[in-house]
C-alpha cells in the first residue's frame, strides 16, 4: 500500500456560492459559462491556467475545425458566432476556404473569450486548479480547488465539466474509459510552437511541396506530414502542429516531462528544416512552445450512450441529438509515426448526431460533461474531439444548465425543449446544408 499522511486542517473553507461552477476554460467551457450567464445564471468559471481557450489559446493551435461538411452546417450558433464576429473586428481570424475551419490569433482568442464571459457576468478564477469533489449520494454538493489563496470549496447545485480530462467526473468517482480498449493506449500527444519570424510575401500558401522534401530528408520527428496554420493578423507568424510524442502518459509526471523535452528537441528539429528548405522561412524561429501542452486523449466517460466509430461512418440520427459532428475518424495512433497508418474514414459522407445521453456520466444526476471527454469509443471519440463540435457541445450543456434550473437534475431536463432552444439560438442539431 501506498505511504500516507494525515494533515492538521481537515476542513476546507467554503469561498463561494452560485448556480453553476464551469471547471475548465477551453472554448468548451467558454460556450457553457457564456450561455448559462447570458441567460441569468450566477457562473463561477475555473481555470487552471493564466488565459482562456484551452488549447486554441495556451496550446498556441490557432485553429477552430469542424464547422462544415462538403454542403452541411455542422456547428453554429450564437457563440461560435459572437466569437468570430469580435475577432474579425480586431484582425485576428480568418475563415479557411468553404468555411470548415477559421485561422485564429491566440493572443487576440484569449482576450476576446475574457471580454465575452464578463460582459455575461461570469465570474472567472485564473490559474485556480480544480483538485477534488465531494459528492452527496447521487449530487455533487461542493468542488475544491487549489490556487495562490490556497484550499477553497465552492458550492453550487449544478456543474458542467469541461476540464478536458473528464477529471470532475473523475473526481467524483464516476466511471471513466482511457485509450483504446485493446491496450489502453491514447493518441500521440504534440507540443504546438509558435515559428515566427517568416517572410509572408515568400512564404508557400500550401505545405504539399513542404512535405514532399519533409518526407525525403531524415528526421527524428515521427510524423509523416508538415503542418502549419499562418496566424492571422500578426507578422509572419504560424503555428506549427508537427511534433508526437509516442507511446505518452499525459496523466503522469514522468509522461508530462516527456512531452515538453522531447516536444521541444523535435520544435528545434523542426523549425531548422522549415530554415533550410523553406522560401520565406531563412529567418524564422522558435518563438515559444505551448504552456499547455497539446494532449489529444485522456479520460472519456462512460456516459448512458457511448458514442461508437459505426455512429459516426454511417452519420447516425438520434432522437436525443443535441448537436452535430461532421470531421472524420482521426486517430494519431499511439504507438506508429503520424501519417503511417491510413485513415479510411477521415472524411465522412454527413454529418452525425450526437445524443444528449452522451454528456451525462454514470452515478451523479448535477454533472453534465462537455468538450473532448464526452462518451465516446476511441475511435469515436478522435472525430467528436475537433473544437467546433466541443464548441457546439459547450453551449447546449450551458442552456441545459439554463433548463435544470429548480431541480437542478439532469435527468429531468426535457431534451425536446433544449433541442428547440437550442435551434432557436442557431445550434445546429438536426443535419442541416446550405
Ligand atoms: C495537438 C492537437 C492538435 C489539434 N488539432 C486540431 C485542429 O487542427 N482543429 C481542431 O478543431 N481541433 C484540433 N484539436 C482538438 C481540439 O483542440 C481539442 O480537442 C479541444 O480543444 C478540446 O476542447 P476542450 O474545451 O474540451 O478542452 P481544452 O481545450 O483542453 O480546455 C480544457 C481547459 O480546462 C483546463 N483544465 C484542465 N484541468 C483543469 C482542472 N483540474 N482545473 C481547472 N482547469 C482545468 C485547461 O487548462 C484548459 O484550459 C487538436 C488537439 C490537439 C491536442
Amino acid at each position: 500500500m501506498r505511504k500516507s499522511v494525515k494533515f492538521p486542517r481537515e476542513t476546507v473553507p467554503v469561498s463561494g456560492a452560485c448556480d453553476l461552477i464551469v471547471c475548465g476554460a477551453g472554448l468548451s467551457g467558454c460556450a457553457a459559462a457564456w450561455n448559462a450567464a447570458r441567460r441569468g445564471l450566477d457562473v463561477l468559471l475555473i481555470e487552471h491556467y493564466h488565459k482562456l481557450g484551452g488549447v486554441p489559446v495556451s496550446g498556441i493551435l490557432g485553429i477552430i475545425s469542424g464547422l462544415r461538411l462538403d454542403s452541411e452546417i455542422t456547428v453554429d450558433g450564437l457563440f461560435l458566432r459572437e466569437m468570430i464576429r469580435r475577432l474579425e473586428a480586431v484582425g485576428g481570424s480568418q475563415p479557411r476556404d468553404g468555411g470548415w475551419a477559421y485561422r485564429v490569433d491566440p493572443e487576440k482568442l484569449d482576450l476576446v473569450l475574457f471580454r465575452m464571459l464578463q460582459e455575461a457576468g461570469v465570474r472567472i478564477l485564473l490559474q485556480t486548479t480544480l483538485i477534488s469533489a465531494r459528492r452527496e449520494r447521487r449530487d455533487i454538493s461542493y468542488i475544491v480547488t487549489a490556487s495562490k489563496q490556497g484550499l477553497e470549496a465552492w458550492e453550487a447545485p449544478f456543474f458542467i465539466d469541461d476540464t478536458g480530462d473528464a477529471d470532475l467526473a473523475y473526481f467524483a468517482g464516476c466511471p471513466v474509459r482511457y485509450g483504446r480498449d485493446t491496450d489502453g493506449k491514447v493518441q500521440s500527444s504534440s507540443l504546438t510552437f509558435k515559428l515566427a519570424g517568416i517572410d509572408m510575401t515568400k512564404a508557400p500558401r500550401k505545405m504539399t511541396e513542404a512535405t514532399a522534401l519533409w518526407q525525403k530528408q531524415p528526421h527524428m520527428t515521427p510524423t509523416n506530414h508538415t503542418v502549419i496554420t499562418y496566424l492571422p493578423g500578426t507578422n509572419g507568424e504560424a503555428a506549427v502542429n508537427m511534433t508526437h510524442i509516442l507511446n505518452c502518459a499525459p496523466l503522469t509526471h514522468e509522461g508530462q516531462a516527456r512531452i515538453r523535452k522531447e516536444g521541444m528537441e523535435q520544435a528545434l528539429e523542426i523549425a531548422e528544416f522549415f530554415r533550410k528548405n523553406l522560401p520565406g522561412f531563412q529567418n524564422c524561429y522558435v518563438a515559444q512552445t505551448a504552456m499547455q501542452p497539446g494532449i489529444r486523449e485522456t479520460r472519456r466517460i462512460a456516459g448512458a450512450y457511448t458514442l461508437t466509430e459505426e455512429d459516426v461512418i454511417e452519420g447516425r440520427d438520434f432522437d436525443d441529438e443535441i448537436a452535430r459532428g461532421g470531421w472524420g475518424i482521426d486517430i494519431h495512433v499511439p504507438d506508429r509515426i503520424h501519417g503511417e497508418t491510413p485513415m479510411p474514414h477521415f472524411c465522412l459522407q454527413k454529418s452525425y448526431g450526437i445524443p444528449f445521453r452522451c454528456l451525462l456520466p454514470q452515478g451523479v444526476d448535477n454533472l453534465l460533461i462537455a468538450g473532448r471527454p464526452i462518451s465516446a469509443t476511441h475511435d469515436a471519440f478522435s472525430s467528436s474531439r475537433i473544437n467546433g463540435t466541443c464548441i457546439a457541445v459547450g453551449e447546449i450543456c450551458g442552456l441545459a444548465a439554463v433548463l435544470a434550473k429548480g431541480k437542478w437534475k439532469t435527468r429531468e431536463i426535457d431534451v425536446k425543449s433544449l433541442q428547440a432552444e437550442a435551434m432557436s439560438q442557431q445550434g445546429i442539431v438536426h443535419r442541416k446544408t446550405i
